[in-house]
């Protein structure tokens, strides 16, 4: 009987004993582990392609006017309303064309002409040709990772060494030139100094970029490095396709670093709380990010004096979306806006679109919460209640996206005012679903129903011709 006794004690003792450790255990492993990449297959380190020895830390620059308006993005997958040039080959204004790279620059905006470019991982040359300018020269650099290759692009470099050249293996750290001395000639000069010096810098998992401009055969001149943009409706992070594509470089790095911890700060669910800024526009043209020309002072509004005029005119492709973070424990966001609706359009068909629509962050389509068109009510104000699931996007920033599209005659223009976006934290709400029809009809008479010359909205500054890209 003592000695069962005895050997239960034991028993207990030793099943306690081992209850304690595996936590111990557990945590000195935690403690041991390298910091968790996001991939698994990191065996290649990455470090930025500028400060590597000087220490700096430069990346995209960002610039405001006065009133607080976003007039430069150098960011990726973004389109910049700084460009002045005009695109021969994609044929459109270079300021709608959307990044594929990002425009790395100094933090403190002195000039980063002859700043020292460095190989962003171990990998081979895989193209310099100083045949072409971009201007400045390009080099591309291949990194083979577990899970198959992915190339780096270095543009508007110049003094590269005669090491590298096509097939050279090159190593992290590793010199590939320096920036080119650039002028600025954007739109805002008066934001900025004579300096444009930078580094274009894209991550992709595609080797050349000769070919991949199916819809654009201009855009495709013979060299590698490709033209350094995509256009509108086709996100970089899906072009040329699925498989072989732009990705953000700055996350890519980062997430190669080796030493990166993912930090990632959600703020908790707030019940009701606001997720876009400036909902009514009286703010002018701040928090959104547009195409231009769209967020207009003493136009058609629902209240106050700014809104948003969508089309307009002929041809019209009009972007205007803001971002914003769904936290975790959100269960769905409410949106809510006004638009009115009036066109040149005689038949009932629809011709002339607006779509309301949510995209990650890099631009990806994910669903299209409303469409309206010039065969929708028009000349009221219609208020577009919905409540959008958000369930499969907790701690992710997404984009609330209007865009407008006109065919070449007949215009119709889209107004959008008072655009509100809320927070859910529990499932209950009587608001519809995404996607239904809820045309809820403003108490406000219709104007003049034989609009004889409807308001053409005026059009922006002409574009300067350039060779690039
Ligand atoms: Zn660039």
């Amino acid at each position: 009987m003592n000695t069962l006794r005895l050997i239960l004690c034991i028993l207990i003792l030793f099943v306690t004993s081992l209850l304690i450790s595996i936590p111990q255990v557990a945590l000195a492993q935690l403690a041991l582990l390298p910091v968790a990449s996001p991939l698994s297959d990191d065996a290649t380190i990455f470090s930025p392609p500028l400060g590597y020895h000087n220490g700096i830390k430069y990346g995209p620059r960002y610039t405001y006017d006065n009133g607080g308006a976003l007039i430069e993005n150098t960011d990726y997958g973004v389109t910049n309303p700084d460009l002045s040039h005009y695109s021969d080959c994609f044929a459109i204004e270079m300021r709608y064309l959307i990044h594929a790279g990002e425009d790395w620059y100094r933090p403190d905006r002195s000039p980063a002409n002859s700043d020292e470019v460095t190989a962003v991982a171990d990998g081979i040359v895989y193209d310099y040709d100083t045949r072409w300018s971009y201007p400045g020269y390009a080099v591309i650099l291949q990194h083979t990772l577990p899970s198959g290759n992915v190339y780096s692009v270095y543009m508007h470099i110049e003094n590269v060494p005669s090491g590298i050249s096509n097939g050279q293996p090159v190593y992290r750290g590793q010199k590939l030139g320096t920036i080119l001395q650039q002028n600025y000639d954007g739109r805002y000069p008066q934001y900025h100094g004579t300096d444009d010096s930078h580094l274009h810098f894209e991550m992709r998992y595609f080797a050349s970029a000769n070919g991949i401009y199916s819809d654009h055969p201009p855009c495709n001149k013979g060299d590698a490095a490709g033209r350094g943009y995509t256009y509108p409706g086709y996100p970089p992070d899906t072009y040329p396709n699925s498989s072989q594509h732009y990705t953000d470089p700055t996350t890519f790095v980062q997430s190669h670093s080796g030493s990166f911890l993912p930090l990632i700060m959600v703020p908790p669910c707030n019940q009701g709380s606001t997720l876009i800024m400036n909902g009514n526009f009286e703010q002018g043209r701040v928090y959104w990010i547009d195409t231009g020309n769209i967020i207009l002072n003493n136009v058609r509004r629902h209240g106050g004096s700014w809104s948003a005029w969508f089309g307009g005119y002929n041809s019209a492709y009009d972007v205007m979306y803001q971002v914003f973070n769904v936290p975790r424990g959100a269960t769905s966001v409410s949106l809510t806006y006004y638009v009115w609706i009036e066109t040149n359009e005689t038949s009932p068909n629809a011709y002339d679109y607006l779509r309301v629509q949510l995209r990650n962050e890099t631009g990806s389509l994910l669903s299209t919460i409303d469409m309206l068109s010039n065969a929708s009510t028009k000349g009221t104000w219609l208020t577009r209640p919905f409540n959008i699931n958000t369930s499969q996007y907790l701690g992710q920033y997404l984009r609330l996206s209007f865009e407008a599209t006109t065919d070449a005659t007949m215009f119709t223009s889209f107004y959008i005012d008072d655009v509100s976006l809320t927070l859910n934290c529990s499932g209950a709400n009587s608001l519809p679903q995404e996607g239904t029809e809820s045309e809820t009809v403003a108490t406000q008479q219709v104007e003049s129903s034989n609009p004889v010359t409807l308001p053409r909205k005026p059009t922006a500054t002409p574009a300067t011709p350039h060779p690039y890209p």
